[in-house]
């Protein structure tokens, strides 16, 4: 798989699928959820109530799909990220997690690209450095045989700096 940087706002991105650092409810929040939620328009809300209602919230780590409304994106995977509480074995293995979830359920969709934001590090306070690592490893590690192409789209100028490092 390729790996590129973006600098810029996720919703914009004519990826396959878009990844969303969404909360255990599904029902939206602040930061990216907001503005995927905001720029996708209430269909994206109406299939995570349905999935809610099938299968109740979703857990920290885990991925859920759904379409992307009005987005250039054919797909929106929702997946929870860990609050960061100091516990760093603890808290990186769900964020490593939220990454391999995410590429597994892109896989079986035949996603050729994928973009990701820089899940839990803004609300959710994850150390970015340490984020950037994790994110960029699981990426490199996975296997894929659909997957072309990982776009990290990188929102804020620290992370924007810590990817190009990472990704050199
Ligand atoms: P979390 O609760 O997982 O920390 P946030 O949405 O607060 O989720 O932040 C995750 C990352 O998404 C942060 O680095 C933030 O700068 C970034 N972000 C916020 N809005 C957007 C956007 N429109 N596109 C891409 N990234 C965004």
């Amino acid at each position: 798989m390729k790996t590129e940087l973006i600098k810029g706002d996720i919703t914009k991105i004519p990826a396959d699928a878009i990844v969303n650092a969404a909360n255990s409810s599904l029902l939206g929040g602040g930061g990216v959820d907001g503005a995927i939620h905001r720029a996708g328009g209430k269909q994206i809300l109406e299939e995570c109530i349905q999935i809610r209602n099938r299968q109740g919230k979703c857990n920290t780590g885990e991925a859920v799909v759904t379409s992307a409304g009005n987005l250039p994106a054919k797909y929106v995977i929702h997946t929870v990220g860990p609050v960061w509480n100091g516990e760093e074995n603890k808290c990186s293995k769900l964020l490593e997690d939220c990454y391999k979830n995410s590429l597994q359920l892109a896989e079986g969709l035949g996603v050729k690209t994928i973009a990701f934001p820089n899940v839990s590090t803004g609300i959710y306070k994850f150390p970015k450095e340490l984020a950037g690592k994790i994110a960029v490893e699981t990426v490199r590690n996975f296997q894929s045989e659909n997957i072309e192409k990982v776009i990290f789209v990188c929102f804020d100028d620290e992370n924007e700096k810590i990817y190009k490092k990472l990704l050199d």
